[in-house]
């Protein structure tokens, strides 16, 4: 699937240089940055490992991005896997035992961890040991390996995915929220810089405006706006040179995509605006259930466009007029 707008990880995305290094560079989320300063400062005056953090939210909103500062504050190593990577319980023993004093070590996707996974996790997490079977049968017996300390930071789309022993053992959950157009600007103009991209203030508004509150997806969009500035001979990009490219990508006004339009207009043409449940909507689009929920879904529940609820989904009086489509007369707004 190429979807522009797609906001998981591409391999194009060259996300590494684009990355803050720091939490005073870091835009927006500001709640979430001034309680990471808080307990880093009292974590490194204590001179104490961090307690674990969870960051959960949409992807493509900073999760990888804050983990890695929270690393190079505190002045210790990072390590980076995923839930669906680790296999077994030993591959998760091997890189526990790996990790040296204090370091960071962040698991993307950690609501896909195999359970018998997670349950070397729970002390490691709480007591840093690890409880290890030798043997086989009546003469198997548990040995506990000592773990240095650590902090572990997760990421998950949404925290209601995690069972409830792995998200207690969290002591710092951190939400993140979409980006609002002003955030989303400096992220572009910044980005546009590093890029060496000439980029009027309106220019990166105009793309940040499309963005779908992402800054994965506002990074990826400016490159493709830098594909059709170069191809008109390295113009500078004003708002209207933006417009035209984002149009070209069928990124429309509100930045939603053909794959957004298509899940609105399926509710609206097949089902006369909902409710309609997620699994016949998913199926109709040929997209995995997690997808549509996780991805497709809250930015447009973001902007009003649709609703979910205990019947399934519904199309807001918003999204009719966005698809200048009139309403059915018995719609509910
Ligand atoms: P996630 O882990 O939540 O999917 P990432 O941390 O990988 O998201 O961020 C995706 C991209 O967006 C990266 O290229 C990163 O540099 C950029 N990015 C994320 N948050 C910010 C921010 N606050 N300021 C600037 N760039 C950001």
């Amino acid at each position: 699937e190429d979807r522009l707008l797609n906001p998981a990880r591409l391999a194009d995305d060259a996300d590494a240089a684009l990355r803050p290094k720091t939490l005073a560079e870091f835009v927006g989320q500001k709640a979430a940055r001034d309680n990471l300063r808080v307990f880093l400062d009292a974590a490194k005056a204590r001179g104490e490992a961090l307690d674990h953090v969870l960051f959960f939210g949409p992807p493509g909103l900073g999760k990888t991005t804050l983990a890695q500062i929270i690393a190079r504050e505190l002045g210790v190593g990072f390590r980076a896997t995923s839930g669906p990577v680790i296999a077994k319980s030993g591959d998760l023993a091997a890189l526990l035992t790996n990790l040296e004093e204090g370091d960071v070590l962040f698991i993307d996707e950690i609501h896909r961890l195999a359970p018998a996974v997670e349950e070397i996790l729970y002390p490691a997490m709480e007591d840093r040991a690890l409880d290890i079977m030798i043997g086989e049968g009546p003469s198997a017996r548990s040995v506990r390996i000592d773990l240095p300390r650590f902090t572990l930071v997760g990421a998950t789309t949404r925290q209601g995915l995690l069972t409830t022993p792995l998200r207690d053992r969290f002591g710092i959950p951190v939400r993140l929220q979409f980006y609002d157009v002003g955030e989303l600007q400096q992220v572009v103009s910044r980005a546009a810089r590093l890029l060496g991209l000439p980029l009027t203030a309106d220019g990166a508004h105009e793309i940040a405006r499309r963005s779908r509150g992402t800054p994965r997806i506002a990074g990826r969009l400016l490159r493709r706006v830098r594909d059709f500035a170069h191809a008109a001979g390295d113009i500078e990009v004003d708002a209207k040179a933006a417009d035209a490219a984002l149009t070209r990508m069928e990124v429309d006004g509100l930045g939603l995509d053909a794959m957004d339009r298509r899940y609105l207009l399926m509710i609206a043409d097949i089902y006369r605006g909902g409710p309609v449940g997620v699994e016949t909507l998913a199926a109709g689009l040929g997209e995995p259930r997690d997808t549509v929920e996780e991805v497709i879904e809250p930015f447009l529940i973001q902007l009003g466009l649709i609703a979910r609820t205990a019947r399934g989904r519904c199309l807001n009086g918003r999204a009719w007029t966005h698809l200048g489509l009139p309403p059915p007369a018995n719609s509910q707004d």
